[in-house]
This record gives structure tokens, sequence and C-alpha cells, in this order.
């Protein structure tokens, strides 16, 4: 057995990675060891059984959880068999498929992939064209839920009843006919076009001997019928996710796909997991009270192992900035008060939506808090990454129709925007790309009916010019010429990012190198751009552009340095889905936050918390401002605020003594400081105590922390409001 893949797992996980059968699904609570049973499995397969890295297809929901699970794999077999597995999430497992084997269904290597910003600006251009009221976001997510339940335009169309019906189905088709003229495919049809090749050409997967998916609860019907298609010709499905952490409803998950499993394959083996190893037992008992207020969920068995710690507390705060003052004031004070045991990498603060964030950054900033963001504002919705970006996928693909739109007059080139829309409009009844309509106004091939002023044609020709010059030599120039004139005074750190970019291009100029990006869904940063000055081959640009889209999709920007760097994990609470951090915060808990005001399922957004509250370790802060960050009177969420379950919080942060860090360093196995390090540490709160909150000035409220010498001996922690706010009102 190669080294440990069994030695700490208890008997059901054993059984879950050693069994003979071939369709196995694992349901169990948060932290019950479902990711680690799936890992562990993958690596039995490849040590025990001997299949091959490259016959076993691994799939899970986001790049984060796949790099994790990487890891943990390449911990049993070493980097270079791990490498060679088929693991990523669907989206690029099924990219792969399609770049390989697209032919078969009529796909060029070439296509580009139209990201979510494309998708919305296309449905918002065919609205205003023709002049329809449906609101653009809610057309484009209906076009995906239909996507998503497998309806293509035509089936929708056939049964268009009345005339708002209708109106979508024109847009729908009007979509699917720019992308198509595009050459672009949009995430939805990622899925869609990978399943229509794996029915026309079963053998691209005759040799997949294993498939292992996480995070079940939150597949759809297309993630289903991949599923099956993927394992078409063995049926060696293994899968382990949780009911109570389905949180994916609004993007048409199915939780019936569980049920639907065990019809199709009636011989599912089932196991099922009990001991949560993650969370303290006060942090589950509190979870557990919230998904329990769902009467219509089964109860289940979950028995913590871990001691009962410190009960999680409960806060209110006036504003948005104080509870994000709050936030980063008792960060530090646990930091401090654990010797420095606990460092910016074990403390996550885990939002709803991405939009809460400012606050939370603002307050960090100004401590001097180093932070990443996943699932959030993400490198490459930066404007001068996207700029690149889009420069890139104009110079490797000029067919998309929507790029070449953005960027055509950026730098600005006195090409108007009702020229190019009437371009855009002349080329499409011709049938060409905008980029071959324009080539051919500046090649003088063609008089464009659209009107032209001489001022126009210089600019589409510089235009032309950049794009020409740049298919041989990147678009770097361009973009740092505009990047100098659009931001003189912050050019310098847009423009690393640039080279950043820039670099990962150079970088993506290595086939094999660039696969292995694809495969961890990363795209790491590389120091020393300047040695590098290779030009890139067109497919591996091709490629390396479609993933960038994915790592957009994948929702987060993935430090290759971060990783060693300590720093704070800000992530939306789905970006956080499978991940665990020693101390999790949750700001902004308030009606209409969560539950969110647009969500309609109110028991999804109750499983959202859940999934939240269960990330933690150790400790977790759950609060929330009196004023929403528009100032309106925001109210404690309404799950929150349920009779009895103020019983399992606390108002204040812990005080966290000399025998808590001991125990804190046993659960989290790390190496204890000395008493005598931990007192050093203590003495800086005592020193910065008069600074150590900085308050807005906004509010009238004055809190401040103190030292209270009176508890005990041990310097233990307690808040002088001046204004108290009621926790539990
Ligand atoms: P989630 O539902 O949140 O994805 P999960 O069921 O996938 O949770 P894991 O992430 O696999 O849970 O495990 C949670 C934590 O518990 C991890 O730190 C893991 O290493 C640890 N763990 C799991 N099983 C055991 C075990 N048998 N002994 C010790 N630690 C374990
Ligand atoms: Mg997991």
């Amino acid at each position: 057995m190669a080294t440990g893949i069994l030695s700490d797992l208890n008997e059901a996980q054993c059984e879950a990675v050693t069994t003979a059968a071939d369709v196995v699904q694992v349901l169990a609570p948060p932290g019950s060891g479902k990711t680690k049973t799936l890992t562990a499995r993958v690596a039995y397969l490849l040590a025990e059984r001997r299949l091959k890295p490259w016959n076993i297809i691994v799939c899970t929901f986001t790049v984060k959880a796949a790099n994790e699970m990487k890891e943990r794999i390449t911990k049993f077999v070493g980097h270079e068999c791990a490498k060679q597995l088929k693991l990523g999430t669907f989206h690029s497992v099924a990219l792969r498929y399609l770049k390989q084997y697209g032919q078969h269904i009529g796909l060029g290597k070439d296509f580009g992939i139209a990201d979510s910003s494309d998708s919305k600006a296309i449905v918002k251009r065919i609205i205003k064209k023709n002049d329809y009221s449906i609101d653009a976001g809610g057309a484009r997510g209906r076009i995906s839920t239909q996507k998503a339940k497998g309806i293509d335009n035509e089936q929708f169309s056939r049964k268009a009843k009345n005339v708002e019906q209708q109106e979508f189905a024109r847009i729908y088709q009007e979509y699917e006919e720019t992308l198509k003229a595009s050459n672009l495919l949009d995430y939805d049809d990622l899925l869609l076009r990978c399943c229509l090749l794996l029915r026309t050409e079963p053998a691209c997967v005759s040799n997949v001997e294993a498939l292992l998916i996480d995070e079940y609860q939150d597949t759809n019907n297309i993630q289903y019928d991949l599923m099956g298609l993927f394992a078409q010709h063995r049926n060696v499905i293994t899968i382990v996710g949780d009911p109570d952490q389905s949180i994916y409803g609004f993007r048409s998950a199915e939780i019936k796909n569980l049920t639907r499993m065990k019809q199709q394959w009636p011989d599912t083996l089932t196991i099922n997991l009990e001991e949560n190893y993650r969370s303290s037992g006060a942090i589950l008992h509190a979870a557990q009270h919230i998904i329990e207020q769902d009467e219509s969920r089964p109860p289940k068995k979950l028995q913590a192992t871990h001691t009962y710690g410190q009960r999680p507390v409960l806060r209110k705060l006036p504003s948005a900035a104080a509870e994000a003052d709050w936030l980063v004031a008792e960060l530090k004070r646990i930091q401090a008060l654990s010797g420095d045991l606990l460092q910016p990498n074990d403390f996550a603060v885990l939002l709803r939506s991405a939009a809460l964030s400012r606050a939370i950054e603002t307050a960090l900033g100004r401590e001097g808090v180093p932070y990443r963001m996943i699932g959030g504002l993400r490198f490459f919705d930066r404007a001068e990454v996207k700029l690149l970006v889009d420069y890139l996928r104009v110079v490797d693909a000029p067919g998309n129709n929507e790029a070449v739109e953005r960027i055509i007059n950026v730098p600005p080139r006195r090409v108007g925007e009702g020229t190019v829309k009437g371009l855009h409009e002349e080329a499409r009844l011709k049938g060409v790309s905008l980029w071959s309509l324009v080539l051919d106004v500046v090649q003088g091939r063609c008089k464009p009916t659209t009107k032209v002023t001489p001022a126009t044609q210089t600019g589409l020709a510089k235009f032309v010019d950049v794009i020409l010059s740049a298919q041989k030599k990147l678009a770097s120039v361009a973009a740092e010429n505009h990047l100098k004139r659009k931001f003189p005074d912050e050019y310098e750190a847009r423009w690393t990012n640039v080279e950043e970019l820039l670099a990962q291009t150079i970088e993506a100029s290595d086939p094999q190198r660039l696969i292995a990006m694809v495969d961890d869904g990363a795209l790491p940063s590389i120091e020393g751009l300047e040695r590098r000055t290779e030009s890139v081959s067109e497919n591996a640009l091709s490629l390396f552009l479609a993933n960038v889209t994915l790592a957009t999709a994948g929702a987060e920007k993935t430090e290759q340095d971060g990783e060693k760097a300590q720093q704070l994990t800000i992530s939306t609470i789905h970006g956080a889905k499978g991940l665990e951090w020693p101390v999790v915060f949750i700001p902004a808990c308030y009606d209409g936050s969560i539950p969110h005001s647009r969500a309609d399922d109110n028991d999804e957004e109750r499983r959202l918390l859940y999934v939240g509250m269960t990330r933690a370790q150790a400790l977790l802060y759950l609060s929330t401002p009196l004023r929403n960050s528009q100032r309106e009177e925001a109210s404690m969420s309404t799950f929150l605020a349920q009779p009895g379950v103020a019983s399992f919080f606390e108002e204040h942060g812990p005080s966290i003594a000399a025998a808590d860090v001991r125990a804190l360093a046993k659960t989290l196995r790390r190496d204890c400081p000395s008493d005598d390090a931990i007192a050093e540490s203590k003495k800086t709160l005592e020193r910065d105590e008069d600074n150590y909150w900085p308050l807005t000035g906004e509010e009238p409220f004055e809190e401040r922390a103190k030292w209270d010498h009176s508890k005990s001996g041990n310097a233990a922690w307690s808040f002088r409001d001046t204004r108290p706010v009621a926790v539990f009102s």
C-alpha cells in the first residue's frame, strides 16, 4: 500500500476508499471527511488497483477545491502521477475533451469562450437593437437556465406560448447566432457540447476507468448527463456530497440527482459518515441548530470529535464600517492572544455576496493586514487585465466580435459607438465577422453603408495595424500606452498586472507547461519576465485564453506566491465550499443580505449560512451592522433572530488563556508557542490599546477595547461600550 492512504481513516471512510462496488455514494455532513475519502480513493485506485492516472476523471466545482484535491492526492502518489489525472472543474474537464476531440462535432480547436460579461453584453445589445422590454440580466440568466435544462432555442421557440415567451425565444435565438458568428461557446455550451461529443463519439471516453465527483449535491441536469457519459463504458462512479449543503439551486442544481442515481444504478452502495473532524463542538452545535430550522429535512446524526471549545460570537455593530473595524481589531486580538499561533492564513471572511467586501477591504488595508480574495473581484476582472485579455483574444481569434467591439476604440481612435454598431450590424447581415468587415474597409475592398468619416477611417486603420502587428508580437504595446495615459499615477502598479499576465502568456508558449496550468486551473505568476522572450504558439495562446476565461468562472485568483505568504482570505460563501479555516468571520448577516433579498428559496439561503458556519474549525464570528452599506436600517438575519438561537452564541470574542492556545495547537496539529512567547505577544495588545480600534469618526458610537485584569489573574479581555449595542434583542 502506498504510504498511509488508509492510516488515518475511520472504518466507514476505509470502506468507501477500498470497496469493490462500482457505484458508490457517500452522503455525509460537513467536515466528515468526504473530500478526504474521495482523494484517498483516487490514490488507492492508482496505487493498489493500478489504474492509470489519465484514465481517471475527478470533477469538483471550484478551481480552488480542485487544487486542494490535487495537492492531497499528490501527497500519496507524487506530482508526476497526480498531474496526469483528468482532474478539475466540470467545465475545465469538458474543455479538455472539446479541445482534443471537438472536431467530431464540427468544432475547430480555435473556439473562444464567452465569459459572463461577454454573454451579458450580447444579450444587452440584442435587447436594445430590437427594443425589447426584458431585463438583460434576467434574460441572460434565463438562457442559462434553459441550457442547464437541456432546452435549446428551437425547442423553447416551439413551446413559447405568450408574447413574452416569444420575445425571449427570439433573444435566445439571436444570442445563439451571435455566439456562432463569433466562434464562441459560453459556459453552458462547454458542458452541452461535451455531452454531444460523448454521445456522438463514445470512443473518446472508452479508456475511462473511474469517475469521481465531489460536492455532488450541486450538480445540475447537464452535469448529471455528463457523469453518465464519462462513465458510459464501465459505470465506475464514486460521488460524495451532502444535501444540506446544496447551494446552487439558483443555477439549476438538482438535489434529485441523488435519488436519480440510485434509480439508474440500483446496486449503488451508500455509505454514511457521521463523525465531524473539522469543527469544535460549540460551532457544530450552533450550525446544527440553524440547519434544523428547516423542518422538512430528515434528522441526521453528526458527532463532534473535537472538544466543545469556544462558543461562536454573534454581534451587532452600528454600521458596516464599525463592523469592519471590529472584525479587524478582533482578528489582531486573537492573533496576539494566541501568541501568534494563529497567523493571517488562518482567518477567513466569508460573505454572502462579493459586493460586501469593500468595507472589510478598507479596514484590512488601513491596518496593514494582507489578504487574498477568492470568489470576489478577481485578477482577470481588473480593468487593465481585461483590456489586455481582450487584445489577446482578438489577436488569437479576430472573429470574436464582442472583444473587437470592446477594444476597437480603446485607446480612443475616433471610432464612435454608432459607427461600431452600424458596422457590426452590417457584418452580421453579410454573414462575416466585424473584424473581417473592418479589414475589408481599411484595405479598400469594401465600401460600407455605415457612414465612415476620414478620421474614423484612419482610426480603423490604426486598429487593424495594431492587431496585425500584434498578431506577431502580442498586444502589449497598445495596452501599455493606453494605460500610461489613462492611469498616469497608478500606471506602474497596473502595468505590473499586465506584465504578470504577459508572463503567464509567455509561459503558455510551452504546451506541456500550459496543459499543466490548465489542469491546475491556476495561472501562476512568473518572475523574470525579461528573461523569457520566446513567442507564443498559436494553439497555446488559444488554450491559454480559454483557461483565463475558466479561471474567471472558477471564481478566483490563485496566487502562486500567496500560498506561502501570510494572507487572510476573503471569499464568497459559495466560493468557500469544501474549504476550512481555524477562524471564520461571517459579517453582514442581516435580512436582505442573508437571506438575500433577490433569492427566492429561503431554505437554500439557510443552507448557505450553514455552509459558511461549518467552514470554521476553532472560532466562528457572525455579525451584522445595524445599517447596511446604503445606510438603511438593517435587522439581524431571520435565521439568527429565531427564538433559542442566541443561547448558542456569545456576545464577545473569547478570552484565550495559555491552556486554550495549547488546545488549539493540538487541534491544528501545530507546535505550541511557549508561555513566554504568548505573554510577550499579549503585551503588544496592551501597548497598542489606545490606538487599537480606530473608528471612522462617522458614527456617534464609541467602543473601546480594554484589558480587564479583574478576572482570575489571567489577562482576560472585555469590551467597555460607551453606547452598548444589544446583541440579542
Ligand atoms: P465538506 O462537506 O465541508 O466538504 P468534507 O466532508 O469534505 O467537508 P473534509 O474536508 O474531507 O470534509 O475533512 C474535514 C477535515 O477533517 C479535514 O481537515 C480532514 O483532514 C479531517 N479529517 C477527515 N477525516 C479524518 C479522520 N478520519 N481523522 C482525522 N482527520 C480527519
Ligand atoms: Mg469536501
